[in-house]
């Protein structure tokens, strides 16, 4: 097999893009192939057609080994942060004969909404 034929191809498979700093200190992502500067989520490099895998990088910004989410939703025009009692996502919870509004986020205390 022709060896620019044989490179072309072995391009097809994802190779995990690398983290390089430039000469300010700065990161940027690259091409593992060509070594060019590939932006975050890009499929392929724009340089060498080089197949990019982003599971090294992604594992790498893991905060403790977990993902972080983020949700929008309605709050009352009235809710201050840590009124569990407006806030959409608390529940019923029971303790003996009591009961509270519990958060499913275990934030009752130290809620942790932002209102935008
Ligand atoms: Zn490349």
């Amino acid at each position: 097999m022709h060896s620019d034929l044989r490179a072309e191809l072995i391009k097809q498979f994802p190779a995990e893009v690398v983290e390089n700093f430039d000469k300010n200190g700065e990161s940027y992502y690259a091409c593992p192939t060509c070594k060019r500067a590939v932006t975050h989520g890009m499929d392929k490099c724009m340089g060498c057609n080089q197949v990019l895998g982003w599971d090294n990088i992604k594992k790498k910004n893991l905060v403790n080994g977990m993902l972080r989410g983020r949700i929008e939703f309605e709050l009352p025009s009235d809710f201050n942060a840590g009124d569990c009692r407006k806030c959409p996502l608390s529940y019923i919870g029971k303790s003996g004969t009591d009961s509270t509004y519990e958060c499913p986020l275990n934030m009752r205390g130290a809620c942790k909404l932002e209102l935008i």
